[in-house]
């Protein structure tokens, strides 16, 4: 099997493959095309949680993590405009940790606040 680029699946110009743009990545959705497609990494809804570290095998996360990949199809801005955006509507960026992890961490809320990240975690990982 050939491995398909960026370019092949959104109509831009990036002629990187898309396996390259998926390295350590749950989930990626490309802006730059005409097409804004969301593509869920390998075993996206079986990858096992680690209690540490959300996994997409966690419904609550992969739910937020769609929900996440959603807002970037949708209005075509990226995780830093996201947090500029949504910032007086309570998202905030972490310290610590990506802007990426805040975001769906902030949509786990329905968009109220963006809790401290171990109190986001414990919450995925009571949540069934
Ligand atoms: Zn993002």
């Amino acid at each position: 099997m050939q491995a398909l680029t960026v370019s092949q699946i959104t109509g831009d110009s990036n002629p990187n493959y898309l396996i390259q743009q998926m390295t350590g990545l749950d989930a990626v959705t490309p802006i730059d095309g005409p097409t804004k497609p969301t593509i869920l990494g390998a075993d996206f809804y079986s990858a096992a949680g680690t209690g540490s570290k959300p996994t997409t095998g966690q419904s609550f996360y992969a739910h937020n993590t769609l929900f996440h990949e959603f807002l970037h199809a949708y209005l075509a801005i990226t995780d830093t405009e996201m947090i500029q955006y949504f910032g007086p509507n309570g998202l905030t960026p972490y310290a610590t940790y990506s802007n990426s992890v805040a975001i769906s961490a902030w949509l786990s809320t329905d968009c109220n606040s963006t809790l401290p990240y171990f109190t986001w975690i414990n919450s995925i990982n009571q949540t069934p």
